[in-house]
């Protein structure tokens, strides 16, 4: 019987249960697909509702579970077929190359100083560029260079290596190949998180059309210091600070149409973000259009009453009809009806944040069944809500449906004791 546990996706959600498996003394594999773990909350400036700095709480947690030793970590790797059954499954895993020896790097970061190729840059979601070769964030775990190979110059027009030249510990290879690992282990946690729905298919707000429209997971990265803008709220239309910021709630969320679920952290991260903007701009008009205001975990309903005491943030109950752009002043002209009053109004921003829905990712070579609401199905969400419905295969983090960290973070633990009960030499008392 193998004694192993396979752990799919380095989120928060990953990591937590890789780390709990392992301090069970469970010889753990956990697969990430991008060249570091971390996840969506590796993107977070702050958490709600302490305000934690997401990077100080998770970048430990990246660093154990790298340096566990029960836990193998293969980033920049897929899994790309499962056989067997609960208890005893066959597992193909793609490592792509890096095209760097990642026992040779030091991450010293001088390849990417020098390298001319310039990309736009997918952890600041395009709001700034990287290099060919890069370091996803700051804190990557691991942290060694990857080369980009559609944006190399090498790979594309065969001319340059400038990145080796300069490389001190002669990490690049540009031979590097695919590598095939096979492993038997006893069960499987699923833990790949999610995507944030692409706001264009509500094109009423204007988003990707009006550059003053953000995504709350854009405006999260301008509130970070490691961000595009060194963590100031600048707008993209002439990079002043906006006076005013309205935040909608459930777009491309809770509509038959496009994405009946609930994102469930939306609401409480639109609070944070009004909350954030007054702390860096104590000037700023704050107001968030909501449909229901959901604060239900611990801490959730205090931090709503601050952010209307301390903080003065307006709260209007509506779903804006539309908004439009003054196309002078590029400031968003928010069209909306009162549910309370039933009268029409309209109000000027200078910046609008979307809270936009968001979807599971699933891993693809584990065909797993797909629940009604989208999200992969599980046994008995009442009784048994980390159990997929495949024996011996567990569902954590918003891949099971849209959480928070917290939440998350507790469903990693259970899927843990779980998993570990198939795995040979663990004693549970
Ligand atoms: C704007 C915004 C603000 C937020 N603010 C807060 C907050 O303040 N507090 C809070 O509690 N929550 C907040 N959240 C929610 C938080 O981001 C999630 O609860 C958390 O990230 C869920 O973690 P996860 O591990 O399930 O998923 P993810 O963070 O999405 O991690 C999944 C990981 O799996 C990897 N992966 C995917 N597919 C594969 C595959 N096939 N093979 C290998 N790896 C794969 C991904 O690359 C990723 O690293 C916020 C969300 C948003 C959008
Ligand atoms: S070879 Fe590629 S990765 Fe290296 S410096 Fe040139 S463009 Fe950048
Ligand atoms: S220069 Fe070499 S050692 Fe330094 S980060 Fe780049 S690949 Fe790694």
């Amino acid at each position: 019987m193998p004694k192993s546990v396979l752990v799919i996706g380095g989120g928060i959600a990953g990591i937590q249960a890789a780390l709990d498996l392992g301090d069970q003394g469970v010889e753990v594999y956990l697969i990430e697909k991008s060249p570091s773990i971390g996840g969506r909350m590796a993107q977070l400036d702050k958490t709600f509702p302490t305000l934690d700095c997401s990077s100080c709480i998770l970048t430990p947690k990246m660093v154990s579970v790298a340096r566990h030793p029960m836990v193998r970590l293969l980033t920049y790797s897929e899994v790309v077929e499962v056989k067997g059954k609960a208890g005893d499954f066959y597992v193909k895993v793609l490592k792509k190359p890096r095209y760097v020896d990642e026992d040779k790097c030091i991450g010293c970061g001088e390849c990417a100083s020098k390298c001319p190729s310039k990309v736009p840059d997918e952890f600041n979601l395009g709001m700034s560029n990287r290099r060919a070769i890069y370091f996803p964030f700051p804190q990557a775990v691991p942290l060694k260079a990857t080369i980009d190979r559609e944006h190399c110059f090498y790979f594309t027009k065969g001319i340059c290596r400038v990145c080796e030249r300069f490389c001190p510990t002669r990490a690049i290879n540009f031979e590097q190949k695919p590598e095939t690992l096979e492993l038997n282990v006893a069960s499987i946690i699923v833990a790949t998180g999610y995507e944030l729905m692409d706001p264009r298919i509500a094109p009423t707000y204007g988003y990707g059309k009006y550059p003053n429209v953000y995504t709350s997971l854009e405006f999260e990265r301008l509130l970070s210091s490691t961000g595009p803008t060194g963590g100031e709220i600048m707008r993209r239309s002439d990079n002043k600070h906006p006076k005013s910021i309205a935040f909608i709630q459930c777009v491309c969320s809770r509509d038959v149409k496009v994405n009946p679920n609930c994102s469930a952290f939306c609401c409480m991260a639109s609070v944070k973000h009004a909350i954030l903007a007054k702390e860096h701009l104590p000037e700023v008009d704050c107001t968030i259009f909501y449909m229901d205001l959901r604060a239900f975990g611990k801490g959730y309903q205090e931090f709503y009453n601050r952010a209307v005491r301390e903080f003065r943030v307006k709260f209007i109950r509506a779903k804006p009809a539309k908004i439009e752009e003054d196309p002078e002043t590029k400031d968003l002209i928010i069209t909306y009806e009162d549910t309370f009053t039933g009268v029409k109004k309209s109000i000027r921003v200078e910046m609008v944040v979307l809270a936009v829905g968001v979807k599971p990712v699933y891993p693809e070579a584990l065909s797993l069944p797909i629940g009604e609401d989208g999200y992969i199905l599980l046994k008995n969400p009442i009784i048994e809500p980390v159990a997929a419905d495949i024996d011996g295969v567990y569902v954590v983090g918003v891949a099971a449906g849209a959480k928070d960290i917290p939440d998350s973070v507790i469903q990693a633990s259970s899927a843990a004791v779980k998993a570990s009960i198939l795995a040979e030499g663990v004693v549970h008392e």
